[in-house]
């Protein structure tokens, strides 16, 4: 069975940063990554280098960042009021909110998201909502563990059922 639209996947990668080799991260055999193809969920140039392929084939490719997650913008660099951090007494939790914390939020429209922490003031927080890999060039390498055809569920859902996809 060839990988196209309305096919689930499920694949182990390993990714690093194109230019510098460095690993970002890597799947394994027993998790691997498991996606409803061609509904939009992950990168489109990801998609396009996988079509067609089958189980056991090998992948190898870049994505410049531009294609990926974008180029890094002073306009997702915010200055938030301590405020929304603080319990009722008004104290901060020091152990989850620090400069270089990773913090879950969520936007006016409820997205999930998370926020860099680059420095906390007094009455401020500012914050970088930039991707983790914003201009950075991708590199993927991996292989084709499954291929099968979603089922209706799935597709109405718009995403993979299974272990390793949307349990519900
Ligand atoms: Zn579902």
């Amino acid at each position: 069975m060839k990988i196209g639209s309305n096919m689930v996947v499920s694949l182990t990668y390993k990714l690093t940063n194109h230019k510098t080799g460095e690993k970002i991260e890597e799947t394994t055999t027993e998790n691997p990554m498991l996606f409803l193809y061609g509904v939009g969920a992950i990168i489109p140039e990801f998609e396009e280098n996988l079509d067609g392929k089958v189980v056991g084939d090998v992948f190898k490719f870049a994505i410049d960042s531009e294609n990926a997650y974008g180029t890094p913008s002073e306009e997702q660099i915010a200055m938030l009021p301590i405020s929304i951090f603080q319990n009722e007494e008004g104290k901060i939790n020091e152990e989850e909110l620090f400069e270089g914390a990773f913090v879950p939020m969520s936007d006016n429209d409820g997205n999930h998201l998370r926020g860099l922490v680059l420095e906390i003031k007094d009455e401020l927080v500012k914050m970088d909502f930039n991707h983790p890999l914003a201009g950075i060039d991708l590199h993927f390498e991996g292989t084709i563990v499954e291929v099968r055809p979603a089922t209706e569920e799935e597709l109405e859902h718009g995403h993979a059922h299974g272990v390793h996809g949307h349990q519900h």
